[in-house]
């Protein structure tokens, strides 16, 4: 029995499924999930010391890699002056001025705890400034887990199918609208008809968790468009593309400005951080200065301040995100023509360092139809193969992946080499 079947066993007594989120109990591709001993730049080692090539990054995260030297030192150093306090610090203004400075159309901004606390305040926040109940989301995205958005979800809820949750109440979920992902003219069908009853739109927009969906040409600006003819406001949910697809997210990359900005993952650097923020006169309506009630006692903790801080810091170094966006290209290439080689029909996605791979004989996947027609049982024999090679994917089919600043050139060799081994055993 390895470490983790024993420690998996030991954790499912006392944890529900013995993890504490779904997605991480290996449910969808079977067997036992690795259980963590310590992670360092582009690895993972699991509780028997074995070393993975990781492509999770903590699911996003992680753009430094793991255990970044500099983002340790400043976490060590601020956790000896106190872990949490409760009242403002200085810290919490920084890295608020930071995101205000680097995104557009971001006046004021308030950090909370994780991606689903900052979608959730956005989303009352849209609610309470429009005077409108329904909101607009696309099936297969997700955003979280509270009670408006986990309709026709994806991620863990795609996995485990429930992407609409028992325990959601009708009279709630009746306010969410699920239109399709990358369909502009659903879009503006749906606006024509109830567009002023909506309080706005949200949207990934790179979706990335119903595996990697970058959106089509003018997806994105019809959202813009209908939402300024409806006086309803757009929500990029910029919690995994945020400083991923590049250094202003999605919004820099397609040229979109969003009304509300939700940001997580990365500009928490690992700890737990979630952000909203936007334009001031919406942003104006947040308690204590408007009526529209927000809180968190852990919210701005100092130690997740100075974990992000020193993550924006060095995500910045010129060429960080160039230098990402090669590396993709490099794996997403290599994997697919050794795919080719092997006559195993794959198709990729790639938005900055986010990809995806569909086992498929589709040349192109947009939409969430397209990827729930994908072979998953042939992705987990890859998975599991990959696994064996010692190349750690997300243990689901509906999950972007993600490379790192240190990931090296050898990593992404090695991890060509496993997949053309695998593929070879696919049949
Ligand atoms: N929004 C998006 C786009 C996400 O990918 C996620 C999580 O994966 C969330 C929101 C929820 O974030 P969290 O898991 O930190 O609550």
């Amino acid at each position: 029995m390895s470490k983790s079947e024993q420690l998996f066993a030991e954790a499912q007594q006392y944890i529900p499924g013995g993890v504490n989120s779904p997605v991480r109990a290996f449910r969808a591709v079977g067997g036992t999930p690795l259980f963590i001993r310590r992670a360092e730049g582009a690895y993972l080692y699991d509780a028997d010391d074995k070393r993975y090539i990781d492509y999770v990054q903590s699911w996003g995260p992680m753009v430094l890699g793991h255990a970044h030297p500099d983002v340790i030192e400043a976490v060590v150093e601020q956790a000896q002056s106190g872990l949490s306090f409760g009242a403002p610090t200085e810290l919490e203004t920084e890295l608020a001025e930071e995101l205000c400075r680097l995104w557009p159309n971001m006046d004021l901004v308030r950090f909370v705890n994780s991606g689903t606390e900052a979608t959730m305040s956005a989303i009352r926040l849209a609610r309470g400034y429009t005077g409108r109940d329904k909101i607009v989301k696309f099936e297969g995205c997700y955003h979280g887990h509270s009670d408006s958005l986990l309709v026709k979800a994806g991620s863990g809820a795609l996995t485990m199918g429930v992407p609409s949750s028992p325990g959601v109440p009708a009279s709630l979920a009746d306010h969410t609208i699920t239109l399709n992902y990358n369909d502009a003219d659903g879009v503006r069908q749906c606006f024509d008809e109830i567009g002023d009853q909506i309080a706005c739109i949200i949207v990934e927009p790179v979706a990335g968790n119903m595996n990697c969906i970058p959106p089509l040409p003018g997806f994105l600006e019809t959202l813009r468009q209908v939402c300024d003819q409806h006086g309803a406001l757009l929500i990029l949910d910029e919690v995994m593309t945020g400083f991923r697809v590049s250094l202003t997210g999605a919004q820099g990359h397609f040229g979109v400005e969003a009304d509300i900005t939700t940001l997580g993952k990365v500009i928490g650097g690992g700890m737990p951080v979630g952000a909203f923020g936007g334009k001031r006169e919406i942003m104006e309506k947040i308690a204590p200065l408007g009526p529209i009630y927000q809180a968190g006692t852990l919210s701005g903790n100092p130690v997740a301040m100075v974990a992000g801080l020193e993550t924006l810091r060095l995500v910045q170094e010129p060429g960080l995100y160039e230098d990402l966006t090669a590396k993709t290209d490099r794996l997403v290439e290599g994997v697919l023509a050794a795919a080719r080689e092997a006559g195993i029909p794959l198709t990729a996605n790639r938005a900055g360092s986010m990809f995806g791979f569909f086992f498929t004989d589709e040349p192109q996947v947009s939409n969430y139809q397209q990827v729930m027609a994908c072979d998953n049982e042939r992705f987990n024999r890859f998975f599991h193969g990959m696994l064996a090679e010692g190349v750690y994917l997300a243990p689901a089919s509906y999950e972007a992946g993600f490379m790192s600043a240190a990931h090296s050139d050898k990593d992404i060799e090695d991890t060509i080499a496993a997949a053309r081994k695998v593929f070879g055993q696919l049949g």
